[in-house]
């Protein structure tokens, strides 16, 4: 692809208009949003040096869940679904090089850890934001639009302080007015974009009066680290949620609050405080060949399929579990009788609210029993999950251009690029947003690198990165030829086993 692009024949004319000169120096792929998968799509495009990109973070610097780091918390993958090995294992930003400037690589390898712990993981990807070129932290992207004239992207941010102080590297910035906030508005082109912008805390609806409760902390669970020392010396807590995020906190809770007043509450909707799906070839559902095999299923069929999956991201780690049975039989052993921490799967939360200065009162009821009960809590904590950020606002004016589904779900093609009106000469790429037309894998880490890489190589004319024409063990679906073993949605795999008898029904 050639960077040079000529300048917008109005531009030359009027040089004036920061906006002219900004959009003849459109970038060839701007992404919103720096977590670990736009971070991991940096690193990779910085090895095509053919390809102008930039990054804009609203935040001020990379951290990763900061408020869920907990001390002996791992990441659910290996480490090396870090954010480029899978893609390039010879690239200078894997996290084995992190290592090596580290000087940590003999204790890693004596260590045999193949989970590393999140604290390690959020400090990598930081090392790695804090050399690559072209990240703009600080930088809130407020609107994207498509400029019919220069047929570029246009996108509209604003950054903390007066325009004057805006770095050099920051091509529109020099002439920005303010915001409301005061906050230096800048504009920036660019040919193509690409969405990174995560996911945000959810609380389910009967539970969002209690976060108002002052007085009282009701805390979603991504806020945990910052009310821990508090939650440690409250008389009763409360955990809502089954998953991972929930059993950590109890966890941490459990193991740090006085023996035989532990003073604790777990409780979930869910029937049990089941296990996450971690069998081999169960976790091959999170292989690019799983990936490419869902998104050519009928929507209905992917439909029905996502939530019978929900063991593969909505369980508990093995090793999560045995450590809190394992902290309750100690309690056990060392306080006379059972602990004062109650574990109750199946139960909802019908209203809650507050009954004195610090309690407040959740109203349950039983989902199999159908009995109801009150709760009395002095704190609580939501560990109720993640959905995908809402981006209506910030693609308002693209929206008419985006092909939808019959849920009005984006559509979003095999390379992870939004379905647009052919109006629209760019390409809009979704990263983390896309779990109903590629599946489970689509909020995984150990998907970032290859899905940036194949981002990348639709980005180009030669592929800038080799992918693996297979993947997994398993053969994802059958081909209508009744040759069993061909990948399915994957063009590049030769078919290597002997053909197959159609099955008589
Ligand atoms: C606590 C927790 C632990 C997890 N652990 C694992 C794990 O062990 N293994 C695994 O495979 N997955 C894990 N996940 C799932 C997933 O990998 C993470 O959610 C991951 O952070 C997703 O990365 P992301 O880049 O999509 O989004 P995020 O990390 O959410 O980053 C998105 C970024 O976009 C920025 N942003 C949003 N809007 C704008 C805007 N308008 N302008 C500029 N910036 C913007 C945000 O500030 C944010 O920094 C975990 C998720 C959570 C919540």
């Amino acid at each position: 692809m050639s960077t040079a692009q000529p300048p917008h024949p109005a531009a030359s004319a009027d040089p004036a208009t920061a906006a002219d000169r900004a959009a003849d120096r459109p970038v060839d792929l701007a992404g919103i949003g720096v977590g670990p998968f736009n971070l991991s799509l940096a690193a990779l495009a910085h090895g095509v040096p053919a390809l102008r990109t930039a990054f804009y973070e609203q935040r001020p610097a990379f951290h990763w869940h900061p408020g869920l780091l907990i001390d002996g918390a791992t990441v659910q993958v290996p480490f090396l679904a870090d954010l480029v090995t899978l893609a390039d294992p010879g690239s200078p930003w894997t996290f084995l090089q992190y290592l090596k400037a580290h000087e940590r690589l003999f204790p890693f390898y004596v260590a045999e850890r193949f989970h590393i712990e999140r604290a390690e993981y959020d400090a990598y990807c930081r090392w790695v934001s804090e050399q690559l070129p072209g990240l703009h932290f600080d930088h809130r992207v407020d609107a994207v639009r498509w400029d019919h004239e220069y047929e570029l992207f246009e996108i509209d941010f604003a950054r903390p302080g007066p325009a004057a102080d805006a770095p050099a590297s920051d091509p529109a910035a020099a002439d920005a007015a303010t915001d409301e906030e005061g906050r230096a508005l800048g504009r920036v082109y660019a040919r193509n974009l690409v969405l990174g912008v995560g996911t945000e805390p959810y609380v389910p609806e009967p539970l969002r009066p209690l976060a108002d409760a002052p007085n009282v902390p009701v805390l979603h669970s991504s806020d945990y680290l910052e009310h821990r020392e508090r939650l440690l010396v409250t008389g009763h807590v409360t955990v809502i949620g089954s998953g991972q995020s929930g059993a950590e906190v109890f966890l941490d809770l459990l193991r740090n609050r006085p023996l035989g007043a532990e003073g604790l509450h777990w409780m979930a909707r869910t029937p049990a405080f089941a296990p996450m799906e971690y069998g081999k070839l169960g976790l091959e559902q999170f292989s690019p060949d799983y990936t490419r095999y869902f998104h050519t299923l009928p929507e209905p069929v992917r439909d029905q399929l996502l939530p019978r999956q929900w063991q593969l991201y909505k369980g508990i780690a093995h090793e999560t579990l045995d450590a809190i049975h394992h902290e309750l039989y100690r309690r056990a052993l060392h306080s006379d009788g059972w602990p004062g921490a109650v574990l109750t799967p199946g139960v909802t939360v019908r209203t809650a609210g507050r009954i004195a200065a610090a309690q407040l009162e959740l109203h349950l009821v039983h989902t199999e029993q159908g009995t109801r009960a009150r709760h009395t809590t002095e704190a609580v904590v939501l560990a109720t999950g993640y959905r995908e950020r809402r981006v209506d606002t910030l693609l308002a004016a693209l929206d008419p251009y985006i092909r939808r589904d019959a849920s009005e779900r984006p559509r979003v093609d095999a390379d992870h690029r939004l379905v647009l009106d052919p109006m629209i000469k760019g390409s809009v790429y979704v990263q983390n947003a896309e779990r109903h037309t590629h599946g489970v894998g689509t909020p995984d880490l150990g998907l970032a690198a290859w899905r940036s890489a194949v981002i990348l190589n639709s980005l180009l004319t030669d592929p800038a990165y080799r992918l693996p024409s297979r993947t997994a063990f398993t053969a994802f679906g059958l081909q209508p030829s009744g040759r069993c073993g061909t990948v399915i949605g994957n063009p590049h795999l030769p078919d290597q086993r002997s053909p197959l008898t159609p099955t008589r029904t």
